[in-house]
Order: structure tokens, then sequence, then C-alpha cells
């Protein structure tokens, strides 16, 4: 994958320092569905316009129907999963009682390593096949048992990559998710591409220090906890360390962050500035982040107006941080938080 490098002035020796490196475009699974491939049961599509407007200008999308994958013709009669919640079947919901369980596993069972090298995947809702929560499974009486379950794909798919953020179409719609969700995607690739293709101490260390603030944000247990694994961590086993490590990462991630936290890491980063910038200037900083906890303004604004004098006056280390840039400033996410 290509990278393009951010490069930027310092202002008070006037020489170019590398900020940061981002991908051109990461690589997601997408529902073919969503794409708009007609393969839904009734030959038709259900476009996503966020997917293929908004985020295509930072995604390229890997599409795959599972159910076409196994062979079902389309248009097909619609399915539907019976039986025991724990280990559901899949079937036409027509009377003819065929157990099609195998042919849609099968079918896709020999798939799931191709998407190893993608940093996320979004799911159509309500899919027997691929909606990721809430799918209703028939009881013999022709009603729903209450537990609800994951459609047969998207279960194998999480089974296969429990880290790898996955999301329904549907649920990006909510601002916070949709946030949450594309902040996660990058986070999973950064951890990949700089820590996982070349495990070292340097490079976890490297990576948790870029992480701090998002860390922070979310979970500041977990920003301790991860310290504390890297900091007793004495002639590691790499690989240990480093799953271990993704995966309580990832973990702090899963939820988005409050604006509790981000109104205290915000504080933090402004004290950064304690020595560079006039008291009066840091107390209007301090009054945008408290007007943002007060929901009068964006989380872009107290942003916005820190990098502006992080970047004349910010160390490289706070520079750095992820949090000021999680991901592309043109998806506009933190105008909507
Ligand atoms: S929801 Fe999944 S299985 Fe159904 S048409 Fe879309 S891609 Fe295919």
């Amino acid at each position: 994958m290509k990278h393009h490098t951010i490069i930027a002035t310092d202002q008070r020796t006037d020489n170019t320092i590398e900020l940061s490196t981002v991908p051109s475009k990461i690589n997601i699974g997408l529902s073919a569905c969503l794409a708009g491939h007609e393969v839904r049961y009734n030959g038709g599509h259900t476009q996503s316009r966020l997917c293929l407007d908004i985020l295509s200008q930072h995604f390229t999308y890997k599409t795959f129907c599972p159910e076409v994958a196994a062979g079902f013709s389309t248009p097909r009669p619609t399915m539907r999963l019976t039986g025991n919640p724990n280990k559901p079947k899949l079937s036409f919901t027509t009377d003819d009682p065929v157990d099609l369980t195998n042919q849609l596993t099968d079918g896709f069972k020999d798939k799931l390593a191709q998407f190893e090298s993608l940093d996320g995947y979004i799911l159509m809702k309500n899919s027997p096949s691929c909606g990721l929560s809430r799918i209703k499974v028939y009881q013999e009486n022709g009603y729903p048992h209450e537990t609800k379950v994951s459609g047969l794909f998207a279960n194998a798919l999480q089974k296969q990559y429990p880290l790898m953020p996955i999301e329904e179409e549907g649920r990006l719609h909510d601002a916070k998710l949709f946030e949450n969700f594309v902040l996660r995607v990058y986070a999973y690739h950064h951890f990949r591409t700089d820590v996982l293709a070349t495990p070292s101490m340097g490079n976890l260390i490297g990576f948790h220090s870029r992480y701090k603030y998002v860390l922070m944000a979310h979970d500041q247990n977990a920003y301790k906890s991860l310290g504390q694994l890297l900091g007793k961590a004495k002639k590691p086993d790499m690989t240990v360390l480093v799953n271990r490590y993704f995966e309580r990462f990832m973990l702090a991630l899963s939820k988005p962050a409050s604006k509790k936290n981000h109104t205290n890491t915000l504080l933090h980063i402004l004290g950064y500035l304690r020595k560079s910038i006039p008291s009066q200037a840091r107390q209007n900083i301090a009054d945008v982040i408290i007007k943002y906890n007060q929901g009068v303004l964006p989380l872009i604004t107290p942003l916005t107006l820190l990098k502006h004098y992080l970047d004349q006056y910010g160390s490289a280390y706070i520079r750095n941080q992820r949090y000021l840039a999680p991901y592309p400033e043109s998806l506009g996410l933190a105008n909507q938080l």
C-alpha cells in the first residue's frame, strides 16, 4: 500500500519534520449488496451512499456476497435462521425443510483467509448471512427465539478476525458509532503496519506513545494498564506481548470516547502550552474546551485551536499524537461530536 508522508516546517528552526505517515487508501471488506451489486434475494441491491460517496474517498472495498459465493441463485427465495440459537441452521422461509447451512458455510470458509489484509469490514444488517447482531432464530412454533444472534458469515468473520473492526452499515448513520468505527479502522491499520509488520519493543513503545491521548480519551485505566504491560516486560516473548497488547488496545477503543474523557484529554494537551503561550491565550482555549464539554461547540473547535498553537510551539512528541489526527480531517467526523 502506498503511504504519503506529511511534511511540516518547524517554525522555530525552519527545518522540515516528518509528522506522520498515512496510507493513500485503507482496504476494508463490504457486503456486496452495499456496494450496489445486484446480489440480494430479490435481484436488487442496497447501495450505501455513505460507503460509496463518503468513505470511498479514503477506503477501497473488497466486496463479497457469501450467498452468491455459496452458489445460491439471484433472485432466490428468502432465507432465515432456525433451531438452536447456539448452533442455528439456515433454511428457506418457504416450507422447504432443506438445511442450507453447509452449503453457505462451505461457500465462504475457504474465502475467509482472503480478508486477512483488510483493516475493517462493513456488513449489511438483518441478513441471516451478513447481519452482525439481532438476527432472529425461528422456532418450530413460527416465533423467533428471544436470543438474537449474528448471521452465519458475520459470525465466522468475527471468529477468524476477533480484533478487526466490523460494523453494520445501518449503525454507521449514528455519528458517534461512525467516528468510533473509522477511528478503530485506522488504529488497527496503524498497529498492523507500525508494530505487527516488524515487531520490536521499540516499535511497540513508539506506537503506545503516539496513541497515548487516544487511549486516554477512551479508557484511562487501559492506558495505564497497557503502559504497565510494557513496563513490566523484561526480555519478553514479543509475539505474546504484541498479541496481548493488540487485544487490550482494540478492546479499549471498542466504545466511543465520552465527552468527559475528551475534555480531560484536551485539558491535558493544553498543559503542553503552559510555558509557550500567554496565560490569556491558554484561558481562551480552556474556555473553548469547556464550551465543548457543555455541548455548545463541537470537538473540532478546541482540537483545531490546540493544533494551531501546537504546530507553532509544541514538541514533536505532542504534534505526533494520533489524537490530533486519528483519521483524515476531510471526513469531518469531529464536527459531529
Ligand atoms: S446481505 Fe450479504 S448475503 Fe445478503 S445479498 Fe448482501 S452481501 Fe449477499
